[in-house]
Order: C-alpha cells, then sequence, then structure tokens
C-alpha cells in the first residue's frame, strides 16, 4: 500500500475543482488560463505518487511538494513496477516542464508568422474551419491523429467528441507506429488484444528470449527486473545488433535483418523436432497445430542458418533452451513491430510460447513490451480504429450497446473503421481529406518517408496542432496551436505494458493559457454545440467511470475498481478487475492472464497462424548497398525528443549531432574513420551525418537512431498488411565520406 494520503484527503478535492465544467465564461477568466490552483493548504513536506508520463514501463514517481506544487521527484521505492528505481528521463520529468519552448497562448498563422490569439478566437477559428471543409467536402475531409501520450480519459473525451459529436469519420494515433502490429497479432491469436504477463515474470523465468528488444535502452527499469532474477536465467537476444541487451545475453543470435520470421520458424521446427511441445495444452487451449507444424517444416536448420546466417549449431542449441526450459518467457518489441510482415513474426513468437505450453504461469507468456506511458490506452479507449472499449465500428449490436451506455443515438456512431494513419496520409494526399487536428504527436518528424510526409501535410487547407510545446517540427507548419498541460499539470489515468492502470496527478500550473487536454475537449465541445452530449463528461474521473461502464463484461473489465483512489493505494490495478473480481477482496499486484489455459476466441482456443515468409520490399543493391536500420539511440532520447532535448541534463547524456553506426570493414572500405561527416543517401533522400565505427552493427549495415529530426528523409514508406504499421528497419541506402 501507498502512502497516499495527500491525493485522497487534499490533492484530490482540489483537481475535481478545477477539472470542474468548463463554461466559456471559466475559459477566458484569466485565473483559468494557469488551471489557477492555489496549493496553499498542503504542508511544505509532503509528498504523493503519480506514474512517469513517458514510456510504458510506468514508474512510480514521488513528489515532493511544497504548498501543493512540486519542487522535485524521486523513484517511488513501493510501487510495484519499479520498486524505487528510475531512468533519466523520469528523474527529469519536472524540469522539462519548465522549458522556454512551452506553448503558452493559442496561435495563428498569419503569412510566415504564428500571432498570439486568445482562447475564444481560437475556438471560433477551430469549429469555424472545419466545419467549412465539412460542409464543402463531407464528413471524411476532416481528421484527427492522436497519441499515446495523452491519459485515457483524454484519449475518451477526444476520440467520442470527434466521432460521435463533430461526426468525424476518420482518426488514428501515433501507436499505429509502434503497437499495431502486437494489436492485429493478439487480437488474431488471443481473440483480444491482450498481453497476457506482469512485470514479476521478467524475475520468474528460467529462459527469457528477446526478439527485437533492447529493453537495456528501451525499457531500462524492465532490465532492471531481469537483473533481479534469481534463476540465473537463459538470457536468449535475437538481433541483427549486437545491442546493450545482446552484449549482457547468454545467447546472441545475430540475424541478418529481416531473417526473423523464418528464424522463428527453424526454432520451432526444432522444438516440434526435439519433443519440446506441450501436447495436453496444444490440444486443449490451441488450434492449428497441423498447420503449424507443416508450415515450419520447410526451415530445416540448414535452410534457415542459410537464410538467417546463423549457425545450425546454435538454432539447435536455442531450440533446446527453450524446450528445456521450466518457465520461458517471449519478449518483443520494434524490432518485431516495425516491419512488413511483423504482424506473422509476432505471431511466430505467440505459437513458440503456445506449443510449449508456456503461458498463464509464472515466468512465461508471449508479451509485446509496449512504447508509450498510455499506449494501451490508446488501444483501448481512443476510439480510432477501433470503437471506444475495444469494441467494433461494424458491429450493430456493439454500437447500439455503447449508444445505450453513453446516452447517444446510435447513428451518431460511425458503422464503418477509420482510416488507418497511412491511410489518412493518402487521403490527404489525394484530396479527400483537407483538415486535420494533431493532438500531441509529431507526424512531420516521426512519419515514415519524412519529405513525402511534409509534402503531404503542406496540402492541408487546415491544420490544427495541439502541443505543448510550439517548436516542433509539425507546431511550425501548423495553421492554429492549441497549447496544452503537459505531465504533471493535469490528471488522469495511464496503462502500462503489463495492464496496469496508473494515476498521474496535478502537481504543477500549466504555462499561460494552455489548458489540460481534457478542457480543451471540453471546450472545443461547447463551441461545437455539441456540449449537451458530454454534460456527464465533467471530470477525468467522471470519464473513468464511463469508462468502467463501458468495460463492464468485457474481456478488459475495469468495472471492480473503487475509483481513483484505490488505483493510488493499490499501486495501480491491472485490467481485468470486475465487480465479481472485487467481491472476492483487493486486487493483488501481479496478475497475468490465461492460467486456465481459455482465451478470448469463441472457443476458448488461442489460434497458431503462419504464413510463408516474404522478401524484403528493397534489397541493398550496387547504388544501395547497406540495409538502413534505425532505433532508440539511448536512455535519454525519447521519440522526436520534443520533451528530452528541453532537459540541459539529458542533452548531456546523448550525442547532439545525428550519427551512424557503420562497421569496421566497411568503414575501411570507404575510408571511414569514427568522426567523419558522411553521406547517407536512400531513393528519397540524402542527410549527412557523423560516422561511429563500431562492430554493433553487422557489415553490409547502418544503424541511425530515430530520434533525429534527418533520420526518416530516408526511410521506405511500406507497411504490414494487417496492422498497417510502418516498417521502419528495412531500407536500402548508400554511404560516402564526405571530404
Ligand atoms: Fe519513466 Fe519509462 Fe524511465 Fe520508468 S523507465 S522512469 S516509466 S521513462
Amino acid at each position: 500500500m501507498i502512502r497516499n494520503s495527500v491525493l485522497t484527503e487534499k490533492v484530490l478535492p482540489i483537481l475535481q475543482r478545477h477539472e470542474g465544467p468548463m463554461t466559456r465564461e471559466l475559459l477566458l477568466s484569466p485565473g483559468e488560463h494557469g488551471l489557477g490552483m492555489t496549493h496553499k493548504s498542503l504542508a511544505a513536506d509532503e509528498v504523493t505518487t503519480a506514474v512517469c508520463g513517458y514510456c510504458a514501463t510506468g514508474c512510480g514517481l514521488r513528489l515532493h511538494l511544497q504548498q501543493g506544487l512540486a519542487v522535485g521527484l524521486s523513484p517511488e521505492s513501493e510501487y510495484p513496477v519499479n520498486l524505487g528505481m528510475a531512468c533519466p528521463k523520469g528523474w527529469e520529468a519536472l524540469r522539462v516542464l519548465d522549458s522556454p519552448n512551452r506553448a503558452t497562448t493559442p496561435m495563428r498563422r498569419e503569412g510566415n508568422q504564428l500571432i498570439a490569439i486568445d482562447w475564444d478566437e481560437a475556438l471560433q477559428m477551430f469549429c469555424h474551419e472545419f466545419k467549412k471543409i465539412g460542409k464543402e467536402h463531407g464528413p471524411q475531409s476532416v481528421a484527427f491523429l492522436s497519441t499515446g501520450q495523452i491519459a485515457c480519459e483524454e484519449m475518451a473525451f477526444l476520440g467520442c467528441l470527434a466521432k460521435f459529436g463533430m461526426g468525424m469519420l476518420h482518426g488514428d494515433g501515433n501507436t499505429r507506429q509502434c503497437m499495431a502490429t502486437a494489436v492485429t497479432a493478439y487480437k488474431e491469436s488471443f481473440g483480444f488484444d491482450a498481453p497476457p504477463y506482469t512485470y514479476a515474470d521478467f524475475e520468474a523465468s528460467d529462459c527469457l528470449v528477446f526478439v527485437g528488444a533492447n529493453p537495456c535502452i528501451g525499457h531500462p527499469i524492465m532490465w532492471e527486473r531481469v537483473l533481479r532474477n534469481p534463476n540465473d536465467p537463459e538470457i536468449v537476444v535475437l538481433d541483427p545488433r549486437v545491442t546493450e541487451t545482446a552484449m549482457a545475453a547468454t545467447e546472441h543470435l545475430q540475424l541478418r535483418p529481416k531473417s526473423d520470421l523464418i528464424l522463428l520458424y527453424g526454432l520451432t521446427r526444432e522444438v516440434i523436432a526435439i519433443g519440446g511441445v506441450d501436447k495436453d495444452f496444444v490440444e486443449r487451449s490451441t488450434c492449428g497445430f497441423e498447420e503449424l507444424s507443416q508450415c515450419v517444416d520447410a526451415y530445416t536448420p540448414a535452410v534457415t542458418a542459410q537464410a538467417s546466417g546463423i549457425d545450425e549449431e546454435v538454432i539447435r542449441r536455442t531450440a533446446r533452451k527453450i524446450a528445456d526450459a521450466s518457465a520461458a518467457s517471449f519478449w518483443w518489441t520494434m524490432g518485431v513491430n516495425q516491419s512488413y510482415e511483423g504482424v506473422r513474426t509476432a505471431q511466430a513468437i505467440i505459437n513458440l510460447a503456445l506449443i510449449t505450453g508456456n503461458i498463464g504461469r509464472p515466468g512465461t507468456g508471449a508479451n509485446s513490451i509496449t512504447g508509450q506511458c498510455n499506449a494501451m490506452g490508446s488501444r483501448l479507449w481512443s476510439n480510432t480504429t477501433n470503437l471506444f472499449g475495444h469494441h467494433d465500428f461494424a458491429s450493430a449490436e456493439d454500437r447500439q450497446r455503447l449508444a445505450e451506455i453513453l446516452g447517444i443515438q446510435s447513428e451518431r456512431i460511425p458503422d464503418q473503421n477509420s482510416l488507418s494513419y497511412d491511410q489518412i496520409m493518402d487521403g490527404i494526399d489525394s484530396g479527400e481529406i483537407r483538415g486535420l487536428w494533431v493532438i500531441a504527436t509529431n507526424p512531420a518528424h516521426s512519419w515514415i518517408d519524412q519529405d513525402d510526409a511534409r509534402r503531404r501535410l503542406a496540402k492541408l487547407d487546415f491544420l490544427v496542432v495541439q502541443d505543448m510545446y510550439a517548436n516542433t517540427e509539425t507546431a511550425a507548419e501548423c495553421d492554429l496551436l492549441l497549447p496544452a498541460a503537459g505531465w504533471g499539470e493535469k490528471s488522469g489515468t495511464f496503462i502500462n505494458s503489463e495492464r496496469r492502470y496508473g494515476l498521474h496527478k496535478q502537481v504543477r500550473r500549466a504555462p499561460g493559457k494552455a489548458l489540460s487536454d481534457f478542457r480543451i475537449f471540453r471546450a472545443v465541445a461547447d463551441y461545437w454545440g455539441c456540449g449537451e452530449m458530454f454534460s456527464d463528461w465533467t471530470t477525468p474521473e467522471a470519464v473513468f467511470q464511463i469508462m468502467q461502464r463501458v468495460s463492464c463484461g468485457r474481456p478488459n473489465d475495469i468495472s471492480g475498481i473503487n475509483g481513483y483512489e484505490q488505483i493510488d493505494q493499490c499501486g495501480g490495478i491491472q485490467w481485468p478487475w470486475s465487480t465479481q473480481d472485487a467481491a472476492s477482496g483487493l486486487p493483488e499486484q501481479e496478475r497475468r492472464l490465461f492460467a486456465g489455459g481459455k482465451f478470448f476466441t469463441h472457443d476458448g482456443k488461442a489460434r497458431l497462424i503462419t504464413a510463408e515468409p516474404g522478401t524484403m520490399p528493397e534489397p541493398p543493391s550496387d547504388q544501395y548497398p547497406f540495409i538502413l536500420l534505425t532505433g532508440r539511440g539511448t536512455v535519454s532520447q525519447w521519440h522526436t525528443q520534443t520533451r528530452t532535448s528541453q532537459s540541459p541534463i539529458l542533452r548531456k547524456l546523448y550525442p547532439e549531432t545525428i550519427y551512424a553506426e557503420i562497421h569496421p570493414h566497411d568503414a575501411q572500405e570507404l575510408s571511414i574513420a569514427t568522426g567523419d561527416s558522411v553521406r547517407v543517401r536512400s531513393r528519397r533522400g540524402s542527410i549527412v551525418v557523423q560516422a561511429s565505427v563500431t562492430s554493433s552493427v553487422g557489415q553490409g549495415q547502418v544503424f541511425i537512431p530515430m530520434h533525429y529530426g534527418a533520420t526518416n528523409r530516408l526511410t521506405l514508406k511500406h507497411f504490414d498488411p494487417y496492422s498497417r504499421q510502418p516498417s521502419y528497419k528495412d531500407s536500402a541506402v548508400s554511404l560516402e565520406r564526405v571530404q
């Protein structure tokens, strides 16, 4: 139990008061522009705990308060996720709020400049422009792009406001770039997007298999949990690079880029061949074993070795480690998800866990590690490509159920799925989509094939950016900027990688006229003329209660959670937690899914799904002989660096200049030394980087971190056909030393 008397007795009533109904008068009164909080009632030495707002690890941070405002933080030792640890981003979470680059007032474009305006003018402009476009070109002509960085309650508000209130048909999130593949894979295999694990599994495995994942850098606190494992576990890493995690592995399979599906099939075949199948579990709890066996039969150790570059003996040894483990767990991240065949690769991992019976027990699981702090909130609550609460837009029954719970007409709910992110970008290019509302994401930096993405964004008639910072690449292109409060300046819930709802809290004033995203959505609803539809959506906690009703009876049922206060006191609560569960007592801190071997499919059996491996769309050629790999650079960088670049300490912990890792053999051939300027060219564009000569990349490969503004000028626009997730890690490039 975490000591959080501050939240329950003092902060919460204040938050509720200040997140109260948004009237036009309140919106425009000066005191409200900074959320108008006074915290005089809080003593100087009090602390409260909130979950971190960067990554999906979801660490608890202890916030030290003076007069109710946070003046410092430290990792929360009693939070079940991080157990007293935090990475540099978490330690610096407050400092980035004080940046001079914060957006502090609404701004509209006038020629080449953005000029400050007040909220009234901004909201009138917002409604006028979007309504005009909709009237002239139809409801499909405006769309939104959301994020995995805002609270569940804010995502819920945005998605329901845009689609049910404003009549938009299309909206997607930046989670398309990170988690769409895992979502699709889980839905097809388990019947629901349901990561099965809990972080205690890092400590309970005796064999951990990481595929395309570098938790040392990407999820350092999860890696700390691995280091606490008392079983002296096997740590197997499948990665084309010698990452920090690979260096710590007991077995690193340094496979050729994009040979992961073949290698996983080769391992599966070998596991079957050596009798590593849990026949009872396969019979009782899965479908498709015969088809799986037939599919993988072609991938003998010799064939697999030829395709992947991994020695036959290593393949056999790794299969043996998996088969002999009493509790094997399988973990993957972007090396799998960001692939043109990511869904089938993720399912090859799921298949391995299923056929060996490694699911539903401590230390097991086919476990996708999530990226952003609330990527899972986006998956369940954003009302983008899934109907609110992970329902189906195409199902009349789902639409009717939702309409009844929300008290709206079912006709207001679109009966078709939204376009995905790439399809929205295509719609912009074709002129079908003319207005775009971008919330807490930065497509002009992060979207694949950046020059093309920017060309498309420039075609829009009206681009609105809602963000904490005024200096993002996308904000530079916008027609209207809406200044948003950040983490620490508002409250709500995030869902971490292990399905844990955690609370973040308002412990700072937002600067200038910035408002919480929640308040902006309320204001938009009022100005748009659909405020009545959201009359119950008064506070984040009121929306959480709506989400609870929507979740009732579903796999993600949270109806048994006794409000924010219980989430706070329990150190977060994993879904599901239904009213039936709650009848048996308080939630345990670590719970995993599928303990009974029952899945969310109609017959309760998991599906073993396979496909023939495809070929790389842009293989290396004479002109472009290298494969470009992209990914996380350091633990101190986050995505497009809109936040991490605002911390002088974090900036000192990563290279300021964009760099490329080049193998020593290739460097020698091209007369390149560390520190040289090198031109990297693809069929899309050309950039200059600093060389870092290192054998952490294989020969014929180049690695450039994704955080730098220029990286995506090189990447090839292609997608997994099932998840529509971009494939960022397989573009052909050339290298040339700049004299
Ligand atoms: Fe925050 Fe993630 Fe770092 Fe934990 S690991 S402190 S959640 S950024």
